[in-house]
């Protein structure tokens, strides 16, 4: 038989085997569950709706604004006013495309503290100066453990000396680095606990997901919306899939897709 059609057959049979036995990579929901009837991206509907169907984990994202209250929200600006330079006096009214009022970080978590024991995946957002990083990190943690969630929380950020201070402040927690520039190696030496890349990093350096393994690193995957590149995924052995299709990959995950 040529290689060419060998190759696929082992493929699809390590799947299947890293599947049946239960070995596939947890769901994570990008920004929560959010394609889905009355949710938005990072509203407390997506992290209700996330945990609704057994994902994993909801990421969801978080700036400081210039008067330091946490907000979970992805882009930096929100109705043409940018978060970060902004009082929250000025936001607290806008609103989500789901009609829910801008989320601020204690009340997404005041959410979560009641809902089964779905992970919070929390990306801290960079901010404008390597003091405004570290000091974001710092009120990250302290109102994850005044709700008392440090336990069911990991973070993740693109920002390294964001990442670097939340590896000083929770060293019990798991801390990924986003931005897909640094070898597992690398991250361990700075402490960091795994590795979150986009597909294409790990597509380009496939090695790693195994060299992190050995070196005591966990790894995510992102945005992973496709089942092609979810197996593909799957094959080099992810811990993690984050995904804006959480119901799909879970069905995948489980062993009941195509
Ligand atoms: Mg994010």
């Amino acid at each position: 038989m040529r290689l060419r059609f060998v190759l696929p057959f082992l493929s699809c049979l390590f799947l299947a085997q890293v599947l049946v036995a239960g070995n596939g990579p947890k769901v994570i929901a990008h920004r929560g569950y959010w394609k889905t009837e009355g949710s938005a991206q990072n509203s407390i509907r997506s992290l209700e709706r996330a945990s609704e169907i057994g994902a994993y984990g909801a990421e969801f994202d978080v700036h400081l604004t210039a008067d330091n209250v946490l907000v979970v929200f992805h882009d930096n600006e929100i109705q043409g006013k940018n978060i970060q330079t902004s009082a929250y006096e000025e936001l607290r009214d806008l609103k989500l495309e789901n009609g829910e009022k801008l989320p601020t970080l204690r009340q997404y978590l005041e959410r979560a503290s009641e809902l089964d024991d779905i992970r919070l995946i929390f990306e801290l957002k960079s901010h404008a100066t390597p003091e405004r990083n570290r000091e974001a990190a710092r009120l990250s943690v302290e109102m994850v453990k005044s709700v008392g969630l440090e336990k069911r929380t990991d973070y993740i950020s693109f920002n390294l000396d964001a990442c670097k201070e939340l590896v000083r402040l929770c060293p019990d927690s798991e801390v990924f680095y986003l931005n897909g520039d640094l070898t597992p190696m690398e991250l361990k030496e700075l402490g960091i606990t795994g590795l979150d890349y986009h597909y294409n990093v790990l597509r380009a350096h496939p090695e790693w997901v195994k060299e992190g393994k050995e070196l005591g690193l966990t790894s995510n995957v992102w945005t992973v919306d496709d089942l092609e590149v979810m197996k593909e995924m799957i094959g080099l052995g992810v811990d993690f899939i984050t995904t804006d299709v959480p119901e799909e990959a879970l069905e995948l995950v489980r062993g009941r897709s195509r």
